[in-house]
């Protein structure tokens, strides 16, 4: 089983209420369970055109499924919760990054992991440093 962790964005729509339900659709999968999750927060967005702010958490799981397994799992759930696919920071329904997955590492496009911008991003750091404080210096 494999230690992962999962950052959650939204800021179109009801965006806690599309965090939870998220997260909800996302541990029914049979190979995953939810660990811990972090306060939902609400933060400023960062690059894109002008838009509303974001409602962001961040969720540790265990799994049987393969990096590139989770990552389609979430494309999925992304997909299920009306996620178009409009441009770089544009805003979004929900927003899924997949930022550790126990060790290991990848620096493909398609699958850059550990997340390439995890530990600049305070929306990141924030709610990890709650579930997990030893990963994230102070
Ligand atoms: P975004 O628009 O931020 O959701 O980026 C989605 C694209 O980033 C997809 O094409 C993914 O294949 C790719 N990607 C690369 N690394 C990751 C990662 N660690 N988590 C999620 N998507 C990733």
């Amino acid at each position: 089983m494999a230690d992962v962790f999962l950052g959650l964005g939204a800021n179109l729509g009801d965006r806690g209420a599309t965090l939870r339900r998220a997260l909800e659709v996302l541990a029914a999968h049979p190979r995953l369970r939810l660990r811990a999750r972090s306060r939902l927060r609400r933060t400023a967005p960062v690059g894109g055109p002008s838009q509303p702010d974001y409602a962001n958490a961040v969720a540790r799981l265990e799994t049987s499924l393969s990096p590139w397994e989770l990552l389609r799992w979430c494309q999925c759930v992304e997909r299920r919760f009306h996620r178009r696919r409009t441009g770089r920071d544009h805003p979004r329904t929900l927003d899924l990054d997949l930022l550790l997955y126990g060790d290991w590492s990848c620096s493909e496009p398609e699958l850059t992991v550990p997340h390439p911008r995890m530990f600049e991003r305070p929306f990141v750091t924030v709610p990890l440093a709650e579930i997990v404080p030893r990963l994230v210096r102070s």
